[in-house]
């Protein structure tokens, strides 16, 4: 599976097939050495996983945080409540 890794050399996004030999197109540095710790697989994690407004940056005060988590409360039972929509209007059709 072919995925992309900013490089840790030169910060392009490079073709990345999660193999510890491969290096960046671009300045031909390996991608799997020289990570610093703060940029490891934790935060890359969420970035690919959450919404991009759900993104919880470092400026974001203790309000954002709490915003961000009703938001995605509000988010996740408004997608319940449109499946249920959904489930009813199949039922009433049929
Ligand atoms: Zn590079």
């Amino acid at each position: 599976m072919t995925d992309e890794k900013r490089c840790p050399s030169c910060r392009q996004w490079t073709q990345w097939e999660r193999l510890p030999e491969d290096r960046c197109a671009h300045c031909d540095a390996p991608l799997m050495v020289g990570l610093p710790r703060t940029q490891t697989a934790e935060t890359e994690r969420n970035e690919a996983n959450r919404p991009i407004w759900l993104e919880a940056k470092a400026t974001d005060g203790k309000v954002m945080r709490i915003v961000r988590n009703v938001a995605l409360v509000a988010h996740i039972v408004y997608a319940g409540i449109m499946a249920l929509i959904m489930m009813l209007f199949a039922a009433l059709v049929h």
